[in-house]
């Protein structure tokens, strides 16, 4: 299901980004098994009191164009309502009450969205009376924090997750498909959508998903059912939208969370670019199934070798996702268009797929035999037990005697066996190493 998002905003130097690392940073601790593909931390997730959420750090969305402050702060502002479930509104005790804070107040306040307002930099007793100046701002009680020492953040917390919408129920049947396409701006992802529907077919029927503004177009095709997941957000484009090209990052961010499997569609005729990689990697870090679509085959100047010569461009820019199959198409013309859904069908399979405990640890036992576990100080790794622990991504805990000695590249050994012998085509593959002797 979607995780709600929590944005943070405010003026520059209150300590946005500080207090994003501290929210963040416990659970990067948790999921360190897992390779850094995403060196942009404007989005991260956290959990508190059971509630896993996403967060934004708006003060790191740079909006094209605007040099002055004040102008960007209150996008980045306007942004956060748009798409945050609670807003972290972020001041300064040291510098106190300022007019960029009352302008900002007052755009938040004009949104109607839950605002919790934190005064950072309270760093001793003697500020912590300047916390009461912000109860003017009229959010309530201000809650006094200090990025420097790390207090307050848990009542911070408190505040921002007891604010957050229910869980809403997952509105699809286990046997529909949930499918998102992401990808930067003209792509050709609504093109993708119309053509995938049928051209004749204008959405128009879309239906409303139970997620407030998101709106979701179920089809069936040979007996499967499919929904495109807000399909909306990619035609929604104001002023906003357009002047950043982050803010579809945030918008794909919120449509990963609720699919399945991931089309990352990208231009065939431009080729990739950085921003394709953050988008995939947002995909690949979020456990999705994720297929390269390249649009645009049809204005592609070929010979027998374009393809091939894609496809290495595509493995050598996204290496941490190999696994990902890669379709070539036109919306525009339907080319090669029939192959798409048999290709999200297979990844949707594979992503789902459980592999019984004693087949994984055979394969397992022979890759140890191959290649022995890595040795610290005379001792060496013992593997025990391996077992699947979930799908969607399929999760593997590998039981061992001392997790500290696994290594990052005997890791990716034992996955590279486990693929060669399950597939798992299309889906990320978790490894997570425990102790048990
Ligand atoms: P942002 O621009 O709002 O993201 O602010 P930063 O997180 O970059 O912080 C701006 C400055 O304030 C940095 O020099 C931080 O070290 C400092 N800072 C952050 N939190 C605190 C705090 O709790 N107390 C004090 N004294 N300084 C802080
Ligand atoms: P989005 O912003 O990713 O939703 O992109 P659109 O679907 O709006 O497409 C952007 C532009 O690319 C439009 O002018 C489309 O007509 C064009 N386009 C989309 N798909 C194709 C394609 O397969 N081939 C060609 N030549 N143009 C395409």
């Amino acid at each position: 299901m979607a995780r709600p998002v929590i944005a943070i905003v405010g003026r520059p130097n209150v300590g946005k980004s500080t207090i994003f690392n501290r929210i963040i940073g416990d659970r990067l601790a948790i999921v360190e098994d897992k390779p850094g593909v995403t060196r942009d931390r404007l989005y991260g997730t956290g959990e508190w009191n059971g509630r896993a959420f996403n967060i934004v750090d708006t003060g790191g969305i740079e909006i094209e164009g605007e040099d002055e402050i004040m102008k960007s702060v209150r996008m980045q502002a306007e942004l956060a309502i748009e798409e945050a479930d609670v807003i972290i509104f972020m001041v300064d005790a040291k510098s106190g009450l300022t007019l960029a804070d009352e302008e900002v107040a007052h755009i938040l306040f004009r949104s109607h969205k839950p605002v919790v307002v934190a005064v950072n930099k309270v760093d001793n007793q003697g500020r912590a009376d300047d916390v009461y100046e912000f109860y003017g701002l009229g959010f309530g009680e201000p809650i006094g924090i200090s990025g420097s020492h790390g207090t307050g953040i848990g009542d911070l917390l408190d505040a921002a997750v007891g604010k957050l919408p229910e869980i809403e129920e997952d509105p699809y049947d286990e046997d529909v498909i949930r499918v998102a396409l992401i990808g930067r701006p003209n792509v050709g992802k609504s093109s993708l959508v119309n053509a995938l529907l049928g051209e004749e077919r204008v959405i128009v029927s879309d239906v409303a998903g139970t997620t407030r503004d998101a709106i979701d177009t179920p089809f069936e095709r040979d007996g499967q059912r499919y929904v495109l997941i807000d399909t909306a957000g990619m035609r929604k484009r104001g002023k906003v939208y357009e002047s950043t090209e982050k803010y579809s990052v945030m918008r794909a961010l919120k449509a990963i969370e609720r699919a399945d499997v991931v089309l990352i569609v990208i231009n065939g005729e431009e080729g990739i670019i950085e921003q394709d990689k953050h988008i995939a990697g947002y995909a690949h870090e979020a456990g999705r199934a994720c297929i390269f679509v390249v649009n645009k085959w049809d204005v592609v100047e070929k010979d027998d070798k374009t393809m091939q010569q894609f496809t290495q461009k595509i493995r050598e820019q996204f290496l941490f996702m190999t696994y990902a199959p890669i379709v070539f198409l036109s919306a525009r013309t339907k080319q090669r268009l029939h192959k798409l859904l048999p290709v999200v069908n297979h990844v949707s399979e594979q992503h789902a797929m459980r592999i019984q405990t004693h087949l994984l640890n055979d394969v397992v036992a022979d890759a140890v035999a191959i290649n022995p576990p890595p040795t610290d100080k005379g001792k060496r790794l013992r593997i025990n037990y391996v077992t699947q622990v979930s799908v969607r991504p399929p999760t593997i805990v590998i039981f061992v005697n001392a997790p500290e000695i696994m290594h990052f590249s005997y890791e990716r050994y034992l996955e590279n066996k486990i693929r060669a012998a399950f597939d798992f085509e299309g889906t990320p593959v978790r490894l997570f190493t425990r102790r048990k002797s």
